[in-house]
């Protein structure tokens, strides 16, 4: 855990969020500024920067992580989807806790 990042503090329910799953090693979540009609995240629990620090044995947490989405798809009978992770600040990524995206629907244009 790492004290500033705000996935670890909602993954530790420090910080308030609309969890819609979780298990031992990956937590769901509701985007708060969404960019689609249904976008959630899937956080690991662990604390990984991005993908580019992912290790040899994280290949089992990232497996957890697409299997999440598949299941949150279904059971809200998604029938097509984007899954899509940002990989450092020219890739566009902001919070530096490593997170999948599962968008769909139409998308939301930001002002
Ligand atoms: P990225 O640009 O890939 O780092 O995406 C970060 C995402 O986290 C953005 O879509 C934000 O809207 C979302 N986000 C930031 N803070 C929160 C929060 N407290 N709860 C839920 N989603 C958040
Ligand atoms: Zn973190």
């Amino acid at each position: 855990m790492i004290m500033d990042c705000i996935f670890c503090k909602i993954a530790n329910k420090e910080m308030k969020s609309d969890i819609i799953f979780e298990n031992d090693s990956v937590v769901a979540f509701k985007d708060i500024h969404p960019k689609a009609n249904f976008h959630i995240l899937i956080v690991p629990k662990k604390h990984i920067e991005s993908v580019d620090k992912l290790e040899e044995n994280d290949k089992k947490l990232v497996g957890e992580m697409i299997l999440t989405a598949k299941n949150i798809a279904k059971e809200n009978n998604i029938s097509g989807y984007k899954l899509v992770i940002n990989v450092g600040r020219d890739g566009g990524q902001v919070v530096d806790h490593l997170h999948l995206h599962l968008l769909s629907g139409k998308p939301i244009e930001l002002p």
